[in-house]
């Protein structure tokens, strides 16, 4: 009678594990392969040539002498226009 007791408990912990892994499994084919590929790209970050600020790089002004976080800095390190 001891006997079928554990194999009892051996059969409902099999069935338990077995659940587990379909259920997995089946949560892992659920997702999405590409669901946010673009936001996951890294971000690429540049210091302004005029104060250092670091800011991603396709919020820069583009200067001769390389990326600015703004006109106005690129206009003070360039000396262009005003
Ligand atoms: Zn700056």
């Amino acid at each position: 009678m001891k006997y079928l007791l554990v194999l009892a408990v051996v059969m409902v912990a099999f069935y338990v594990w077995r659940n587990n892994r379909v259920t997995d499994r089946s949560q892992k084919s659920r997702q999405p392969p590409t669901s946010s590929g673009a936001s996951r790209l890294p971000v690429v970050m540049v210091a302004c040539q005029h104060c250092g600020t670091h800011l991603p790089l396709n919020d820069t002004v583009q200067g001769a002498l390389g990326p600015y976080c703004s006109a106005d800095h690129r206009r003070l390190k360039e000396g262009g226009p005003a």
